[in-house]
């Protein structure tokens, strides 16, 4: 079986990935720090082992779609493996995976910048196996507007961030809840504290004007931040700015929060 860096993983996972498959490896090493096994954290130089179930099905207008769901191991815990799951019609239930964070924008004068970010997990695609593969969430949102970014710097995603179509909206409710809409449809929810001094600092922020969103396939939710360079290799990296319109209170779900991040302004 082949090995990158010190993972060990199933070849036939090329087949699905194509020329994707070292930064789609990157990606998920990047962001797995626990043995799906044993629960124990990964030591430095430990050797490791990709297990990837894929999930193959048909969506409603009958085309190929694929989900992709990949755990790591320690190598005595689990061989590497592949496992390919044949779906009657559309390949299972994604959750979201968010977080907010501010950003701190510019010199003297800053400004805070309230970012929502999120992802779909298992990360579905379609199209054909080691060939073109579309990202369902990805082309979600490029179609309201989100543009792909290809840098991974928080600068390069303020500067080139641009305003959404309006068929996206956001609501931030009195009571913390921020949700996310395309054509009405809810897209991703997050409940805010507002008693908890950075959630604050994020709900005033975002009441104030638009929300940074940042999303799509390969991002990387840790304990000290969120990981965006093997998303932007792989053009899965989708940013949007998305004004307010009016606040509500429903639905919610989990997410994460951070110590608000410094923009590198360069
Ligand atoms: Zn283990």
């Amino acid at each position: 079986m082949p090995i990158t860096s010190n993972v060990v993983w199933d070849a036939r996972l090329e087949t699905f990935k194509g020329r994707d498959t070292a930064h789609y490896i990157d990606s998920v090493i990047a962001t797995t720090h626990r043995c799906a096994a044993c629960r124990l954290p990964f030591g430095p130089g430990a050797a490791l082992s990709l297990t990837v179930d894929i999930t193959e099905g048909l969506d409603r207008e009958g085309r190929v779609c694929l989900t992709f769901d990949p755990a790591v191991h320690h190598l005595q815990c689990r061989q590497a493996g592949l496992k390919v799951h044949q779906a009657t019609g559309f390949p299972g239930e994604q959750t979201a995976l968010g977080a907010r964070l501010v950003l701190a924008w510019g010199g003297a004068g800053e400004t805070n910048i309230p970012v929502l970010a999120y992802t779909l997990l298992p990360s579905l695609v379609f199209g054909k196996p080691g060939g073109e593969m579309t990202s369902a969430l990805v082309s979600a949102l490029v179609n309201h507007g989100f543009q792909l970014s290809f840098n991974d710097t928080y600068g390069d995603i303020v500067r080139q961030a641009r305003p959404v179509r309006d068929t996206c909206t956001r609501t931030v409710g009195t009571d913390g809840a921020v949700e996310l809409r395309m054509d009405g449809a809810l897209m991703h929810s997050q409940q805010l504290d507002p008693m908890d001094p950075r959630d604050n600092t994020w709900l005033e922020a975002a009441t104030a004007g638009h929300i940074l969103v940042i999303s799509g396939d390969n991002l990387g939710f840790t304990d000290t931040g969120l990981q965006l360079s093997a998303a932007a290799h792989l053009g899965t990296l989708v940013t949007g700015a998305v004004p307010g319109l009016v606040t509500s209170d429903r639905e919610k779900s989990r997410f994460r929060s951070f110590e608000p991040a410094k923009a590198q302004d360069r």
